[in-house]
């Protein structure tokens, strides 16, 4: 972003006694884009975030100065949160990073509390500082499009934290303790890719929150972040036990954060995508391509499976065959991409008719299969008998050429027959739509001849023809 030419340059605030430092980093800056302002101590960086008409973007720190040190203008700053003037509460917002010599613990401890979002230890390497800022203020959004959930009961960590996630592009939902966490996730459905967690909270504790996620179906794979100042052995154990991902120690330096959550987005983005690409690879195992219907292969799996139920459980089964009429002549008159277009048109309304239990796929080029669970013979021929009636209405049309396409149909049924294996149906089936092309197409023949006649007499309003 900041390397477009007529955009306003992101201004930084160098803050360093010595000129060679400054120096040094103002030249980095400028030759990576970003204006940059330098104030010699403590006192002149006030004064200059004061005077200025536009508040830097960002300010590098040092911590040990004549007349005013870092942490003292870092606290003088975060102190304009509670001013009643705009500006002082601008102010106190703006990112620090510091860059010193004194890099201890106890320096690192108290940055974190001054909300410092990084540490770079001098003498630094070329590049670090405008790497540093980069992070903050022209971030690559590798993870546009993930979700974090932020689990702390103090605002200004679940700030850091955030601040930190913003700059990867992850969208950011927080919770101030355990309970609200799961009332998130149950609302949401679950839709995060990592969760951050502390320890000590009230209501209910982190550990106690991460063995309720891991029984959510959905949140068993994601990433549970542990963030504690808790770090005695027993402690980081029970967080593993609780099914922690990972461990960091409160307070931690954003910097380290920072690279331990890409890690971990990382490898959730992967799965992601795995995830993805085994859905897409089932899909096209089990269905065909034009139509969208299951295959024949999906088909022959599923019937041995419906057929094995509908035995143990004494339920009724039936099957219907279809095949479209006189296809050759669509296709050779009109076209393959038209004969297509029937294809997905004819499979489109069969699935219309039909309930979620049922199968249907396509067997062959133009013939189709259907297996109705919890179906007897008259509730499949009426099936039958209304998809032939709304086919030979149906019109295609690419918006050239329009055509009516007729279907021939065979039914068979788990009574009718002798049916010992879910083949005996297809077969019977089968024999039965032969029957139909015989007798002249566009219609629906049952199979065992007894059972149409039966049908018939039942008188019901369906045109089944003899
Ligand atoms: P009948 O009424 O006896 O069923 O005659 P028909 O012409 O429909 O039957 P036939 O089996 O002789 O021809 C089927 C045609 O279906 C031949 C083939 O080119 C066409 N077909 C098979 N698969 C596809 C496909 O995916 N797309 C298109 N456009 N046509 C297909
Ligand atoms: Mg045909
Ligand atoms: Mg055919």
């Amino acid at each position: 972003m900041r390397k477009y030419e007529n955009m306003k340059k992101q201004t930084v605030l160098v803050v360093d006694d010595s000129s060679t430092i400054r120096t040094i980093i103002a030249r980095e800056l400028e030759s990576a884009g970003y204006e940059v302002i330098a104030a010699e101590n403590g006192m002149e960086a006030l004064a200059m975030i004061e005077w200025m008409t536009d508040l830097p973007e960002i300010i590098t720190l040092d911590i040990d100065m004549p007349v005013m040190g870092g942490f003292e203008v870092c606290e003088r700053l975060r102190a304009g949160r509670t001013s009643s003037i705009p500006r002082k509460q601008q102010a106190a917002e703006v990112p620090i990073i510091f860059v010193s010599a004194n890099d201890n613990l106890e320096n690192r401890e108290r940055g974190y509390q001054l909300e410092v979002i990084d540490f770079i230890s001098k003498p630094f390497s070329p590049g670090d500082i405008t790497q540093a800022i980069d992070r903050v203020l022209n971030p690559k959004e590798q993870y546009t499009g993930m979700r974090a959930l932020v689990v702390d009961d103090s605002a200004s960590v679940r700030r850091i934290i955030q601040n930190n996630l913003i700059r990867s592009g992850v969208e950011v939902v927080e919770a101030a303790d355990g309970r609200e966490a799961l009332d998130i996730v149950e609302r949401q459905n679950g839709c995060f890719d990592i969760v951050i967690i502390d320890n000590l909270m009230p209501t209910m504790n982190g550990d106690e929150l991460c063995r309720h996620l891991k029984k959510i179906p959905t949140m068993t794979q994601v990433p549970k972040f542990f963030i504690s100042s808790l770090n005695d052995k027993e402690s980081i154990l029970a967080f593993f036990r609780a099914g922690a991902s990972d461990y960091l120690k409160k307070p931690f330096i954003a910097e380290e954060l920072h690279v331990r959550i890409e890690t971990h987005l990382r490898v959730r983005k992967y799965v992601k995508e795995l995830e993805v690409l085994n859905k897409k690879l089932e899909e096209q195992a089990s269905h065909d391509g034009l139509t969208g219907l299951y295959n024949r292969r999906y088909f022959q799996e599923a019937t041995e499976r419906i057929f094995s139920q509908a035995e143990r459980y004494n339920q009724e089964l039936s099957c219907i065959m279809l095949d479209l009429d006189y296809f050759k002549k669509v296709n050779d008159t009109h076209g393959h991409a038209f004969g297509d277009l029937v294809l997905k048109g004819f499979a489109k309304l069969i699935e219309n008719r039909c309930r979620k239990s049922d199968i249907v796929a396509r067997y062959g080029g133009e013939e189709f299969i259907l297996f109705l669970p919890n179906t007897g013979a008259d509730g499949a021929v009426y099936l039958a008998e209304s998809i032939r009636e709304k086919a030979e209405k149906e019109c295609y049309s690419d918006g050239k050429t329009k055509l009516h396409v007729t279907c021939s149909i065979g039914v068979s049924s788990m009574l009718l027959g002798k049916v010992e294996k879910p083949e005996d149906l297809m077969t019977q089936a089968d024999e039965a739509l032969y029957r139909a092309k015989e007798r002249g197409r566009n219609r629906v023949e049952i199979s065992g001849r007894e059972e149409t006649i039966r049908f018939v007499k039942m008188g019901k309003s369906l045109k089944v023809k003899e």
